[in-house]
Formats: structure tokens, sequence, C-alpha cells
């Protein structure tokens, strides 16, 4: 690829993805899990990391299952999972059902209408075709309401030609382990579930697989932390990073006390100081939440090893942070400048922009290089 040739001159930021590290993930929680089976949710590009990269990983590592939310990134990873079921969880659209049977993916379907939609298109193909229930059981989100389901319970003529592999719910406070919604949940879930066909049941993703066996059921669907994210409140999740993210220092400059750094002057230099201007902006993904104007403590980088604050507003594709705290010999044009890694982890980066790794992990733009990681192979 065009790309490798001119990778490293004048490069401004790269991703480094360790697909080993997410190999690792997935085999440490599905040992937490097991014997429930660990799928993997890869919806949205793999959280920004690149689903073609990332589905062969886990596909070797032995799962079996992925889940995704649209229809365009099923049909992307579909020819990456030989033996193995990819889930939609958008489920169909008034338009979708044709296309969905065509690709092969199992749709997860959360209204009566997408149900009868369903039921037709298997009548149509003259075959029992292969499908998900989600249910709501207190987030209102999608899936079926309790009436809903009860209505499906009295009326079960769709099961004739559906074939139910799997009927879901999704976990509202998951990462706080004494929320109280938890087990309310997991009541509506189970009660719900005893009303349908008997088939394999899934409650939990990263956060809610953490909340202990009673929310195993028999999948589990995590995502975050495969990519090394840690959202739990109660233990630290069994995994480990899987990213860096840099950048690199354009410029080192010199303010004198009073001088403002940035768009609308938000932030004036209490002293003289140094000051790095660094070659990524919110084009890139860095939020703009991350600013800090004066007496505000916005996001930081790190510059080996040394944390270097967010000074006055993200801009496009530049950022201001305050290099007092590092050595100087540190301090060259061209070098490199830790966004996300050991000093500046994913959750504490979206926590320094005011939301979530997960927000971090999807937003960081193709401007940046990704380059991955694998054992004999790194490319
Ligand atoms: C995104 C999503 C997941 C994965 O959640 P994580 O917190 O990333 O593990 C699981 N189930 C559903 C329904 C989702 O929308």
């Amino acid at each position: 690829m065009a790309d490798s040739l001119w990778l490293g001159a004048g490069e401004t930021g790269r991703i480094t993805i360790d697909l080993d590290a997410i190999a690792s993930n997935w085999q440490s929680l599905a040992d937490t899990v097991s014997p429930a089976l660990c799928a993997a949710v890869v919806k949205a590009d793999a959280y920004g990391l690149g689903a073609t990269r990332i589905v062969p990983t886990l596909a070797h590592a032995g799962c079996t299952t992925f889940f995704v939310a649209t229809l365009k990134e099923a049909a992307e990873i579909k020819p990456l999972v030989d033996e193995g079921q990819i889930y939609l969880l958008d489920g169909l659209l008034p338009d979708s059902a044709s296309t969905v049977a065509d690709l092969g993916v199992i749709p997860v379907l959360s209204t009566l209408d997408e149900i009868d939609d369903w039921h037709r298109q298997a009548e149509q193909s003259n075959k029992k075709l292969q499908t998900a229930l989600h249910i709501d059981s207190g987030l209102n989100r999608l899936g079926l309401s309790a009436g809903d389901v009860a209505r499906l319970a009295q009326n079960p003529a769709p099961f004739d030609t559906l074939k139910l592999d799997l009927v879901m719910s999704h976990l509202a406070s998951a990462d706080v382990p004494d929320a109280p919604e938890n087990q309310t949940q997991l009541t509506a879930f189970t009660l719900a579930r005893a009303l349908l066909p008997d088939a394999p049941a899934s409650l939990a993703a990263s956060d809610g697989l953490m909340l202990g066996s009673a929310f195993h059921f028999d999948v589990v669907r995590p995502g975050y932390a495969l990519y090394g994210g840690q959202a739990f409140q109660g233990a630290t999740t069994p995994v480990k990073p899987v990213l860096e993210v840099t950048t690199r220092i354009l410029q080192i400059r010199s303010l004198s006390r009073g001088d403002t750094v940035g768009y609308s002057a938000t932030y004036t230099a209490p002293r003289d100081m140094r000051i790095a201007i660094l070659a990524a902006g919110y084009a890139d993904g860095i939020p703009r939440t991350a600013s800090a104007a004066t007496g505000e403590t916005g996001g930081a980088v790190a510059i080996a090893g040394h944390v270097a604050p967010v000074l006055g507003r993200v801009s496009m594709d530049l950022i201001a942070v305050d290099v007092s705290q590092v050595p100087p010999h540190h301090l060259a044009r061209g070098a490199d400048v830790e966004i996300i890694g050991p000093t500046c982890t994913l959750d504490l980066v979206g926590k320094a922009a005011d939301t979530i790794g997960y927000e971090i992990l999807t937003r960081l733009s193709p401007r940046f290089e990704r380059v991955y990681l694998q054992k004999g192979a790194n490319t």
C-alpha cells in the first residue's frame, strides 16, 4: 500500500493497535465467563480500531459470535467470518429483510413489526430463518416491551418459521455494581424469557460480565473491554490496554506572563512559561471539550511519561500544551507525544474531556495512521 511508503516521514499522528493484546483480552474474558460463550461486539468498525483486522484476529483466537449495529457493518465482516454467527443489533428496517436474509446474518428483532417482516421473509424463502429477539428490561432503548412479549407468547405463530437462536437484553447501569437497576433488569429479563420458546440467552456486555455468573447466561457480549477499556467501577476487568495514540511536536514556544493562547484567548499565562504546539486537534478526534481556559482543568498529553496539560482551546489541527513539567531534552520539534497510552489511559482521557473512553475511541479520525502489531508481522 502507498501508505507504508511515506509512513514515518512527515507523519503527524498514529494509532498503534496491538492485535495480540485484543486476542488475549478476548481469551481472558472467555475464561472469566466460561462455560458461557464469549462473543465480540465489533460495531462501529470495532470501536474505530478496524473491524477488518480485528475480526480475523478474534476468529483465530476462537471467537465464533460477532455483533454489529448496522447492515453495512455486517456486510463488511461477513466474508471474514467463515463459521460463526453475525448478529445485527439494529434489527430490520422496513426495506431490509430480504437483504439481511440474503447476507445470512441474524437480525436482533426489537418490535412485533420486525418479527412480522422476518416471519413473512421466512415464508417467502420457504426456510426457517435464524432469529434473535431483544427484550427491553428497563433501558427503554431497543427491545420488546413486556406487553409485546405477552402478545407474542399468546400468538406464537411466527416461531413456526423462525429458529430462535438468541434472546437478549441490555443493562442500563452495569458499570455500577450495586445499582438497583441490575437486579431489577435481571428479574425482568428472566420473567420475559420464560414466556418465549427455549433459546440461549444473553444479558451482559463488558460491565455486566463483571457482575457475576448470575448475569452471564449463555452468551456474553463485550465490546469496550476487548479494546482495553475499564469502565466497570467495582473491580478491574481482566484485560490490558491495546492501543497507543501519538502525535508530534510541531513547535516549542515561550510565553511571557499575560500572553494568551489559542482561539478566543481563553487561556492567559500566569507567568513566563514554555508550551508545545502539537499536530492534532478536533479533526483527529481530540474532543474540543478537552480545552482548558484559565483556571480550568482540561485534557492532558504525556511527553516521555511527563504530563503536559492542554492550554486554551483545542483547534481543528492543533493543540497547545504546558510543558513546564517536561525535562527540556525531551522537547524537540518532531518528538512523539502520547495522546492515549500508559500515562494517559483511554478512560482518563475520556474523563478529562467530560465524556467516556468509548466516545474517544470511536471518534479517533482516519487522519491518524493505523499501525497493527501482531506476532511476527507488524503492518
Ligand atoms: C454496544 C453494545 C454492547 C457492547 O457493550 P460494551 O459496553 O462495549 O461491552 C453489547 N450489547 C449491546 C446491545 C450493545 O449495544
